[in-house]
């Protein structure tokens, strides 16, 4: 067997975090420093290069940098239906605001750039975005119901073919989506029912795309230079959209959109999210199908989430493409993301900031005992670590910019991007 040093080195990782988890003496921020970050990046960086001299990596491949890449998981059906630029706007019937630039957002999620996209290619996409804009009018002024999102239709259908519960429990499940601007899905399991924003797996998926265009700049020598910057202030990438979930009416169409940096990178984001947000809906799943009048508590989160890694895992319907790693990864960076949504929300709220969160960090510790199946290739171990790198990092530095920074910032957030 070849020695695999990303494979050690992960191992390592997973053994302290393993450790550091559930020692209650265990303060990652205060032990964390913009030079850990720099090690943390360079050990990664030195054996990513060690790797390049004798394997191209696809990370750093240059297709698709100049393009406009179609999600066709989103709201717009390139081979079916596109928004129309003669929707008409008819300004006698007011619509809301907010409901608005929700829906124009995931309607437009439908395309993302590439990183070095031309003007001509920049026009195209505004010509799509004003489209969009006036489809998102039409649809609001006609009241038409928000269309079920492909990944909640998928999972419905792949719950059914692999057999997990009967077509007849999964058929009285009823999924509603809703416009909130939160990643949010909860289950109601006597009506059996579930609710999930639709805005749930298009955030996740731009909050993918940062990360991962981001890594694999740094991961590429060409680029690392000047792509470090980026990785040490990555908290101001993401944070917009953190803050998006703290505020209920986010004009979520002026929030930045981050472009691809090749068409690898597009694909990870889009797979990854498409994984989170059928985590999110397996879990709810969970408690409508097998936990019925129990007792909510901890022991019915555990296995509504062991549920949703089983299904992932150990069911190809599930987990795109049988991709046991892009698995792995996808709900640690959910995990690592998820973790920095609720240290906001304690600032926003006045609580105590539970800096380690234990809740949270035992949601991706079950990935621990499922980690010995995990194959990947080097390329996708290199960009896992990297991302987990990269969201640490955000939150050692919301700690270090404390929080009076973060309120102020959430307040110009407020000014610049709410309604
Ligand atoms: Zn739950």
């Amino acid at each position: 067997m070849i020695e695999d040093p990303y494979w050690a080195w992960l191992n390592e990782n997973i053994g302290k975090r393993k450790h550091s988890s559930s020692d209650p003496q265990f303060k990652p921020p205060e032990h964390i420093s913009v030079s850990d970050f720099s090690t943390a990046v360079q050990t990664i960086c030195r054996m990513r290069d060690e790797f390049l001299k004798s394997h191209p990596g696809f990370l750093s491949n240059p297709e698709g940098a100049g393009t406009m890449m179609w999600d066709i998981d989103g709201y717009v059906d390139p081979t079916n239906v596109q928004p129309s630029h003669n929707a008409p706007i008819d300004s006698h019937i007011e619509v809301d605001s907010y409901e608005l630039a929700t829906l124009h957002y995931l309607l437009r999620s439908s395309i993302v750039l590439g990183a070095e996209i031309d003007a001509e290619g920049m026009q195209s996409f505004t010509q799509f975005s004003e489209a969009c804009v006036r489809q998102a009018y039409f649809m609001l002024a006609t009241r038409q119901e928000l269309p079920t999102p492909v990944w909640v239709r998928d999972f419905k259908d792949a719950l059914k073919s692999a057999g997990v519960a009967s077509s007849a429990a999964v058929d009285k499940i009823i999924v509603s989506t809703t416009l909130r601007s939160q990643i949010y899905a909860y289950s109601y399991p006597a009506q059996h029912r579930i609710e999930v924003s639709a805005v749930t797996r298009e955030h996740l998926r731009t909050v993918n795309l940062v990360l991962c265009s981001a890594s694999s700049a740094i991961l590429d020598p060409r680029t690392r230079s000047h792509s470090l910057k980026t990785g040490e202030n990555i908290v101001d990438f993401l944070l917009p959209y953190v803050f998006s979930l703290y505020f209920p009416r986010v004009n979520y169409s002026s929030l930045p959109t981050p472009r691809a940096r090749n068409g690898n990178v597009f694909s990870v984001a889009h797979r990854a999210a498409q994984i989170q947000a059928k985590f999110l809906l397996a879990h709810e799943y969970a408690h409508v199908l097998n936990h019925g009048d129990r007792k909510p508590g901890r022991g019915l989160e555990f296995e509504a989430d062991n549920f949703a890694y089983d299904l992932l895992f150990e069911y190809p319907e599930f987990g795109e493409n049988d991709d046991s790693y892009l698995i792995f990864t996808s709900a640690k960076w959910l995990f690592l993301y998820l973790s920095l949504d609720r240290i906001v929300g304690a600032v926003l709220s006045d609580y105590d900031i539970d800096w380690v969160d234990l809740p949270i960090r035992d949601r991706d510790a079950l990935l621990i005992p499922r980690a010995s199946t995990v194959k990947g290739t080097m390329e996708q171990q290199a960009l896992q670590q990297m991302g987990d790198v990269l969201l640490f990092n955000a939150k050692y530095t919301l700690k270090a910019r404390g929080s009076g920074w973060i309120k102020a910032a959430a307040r110009e957030f407020e000014t610049r991007h709410c309604f």
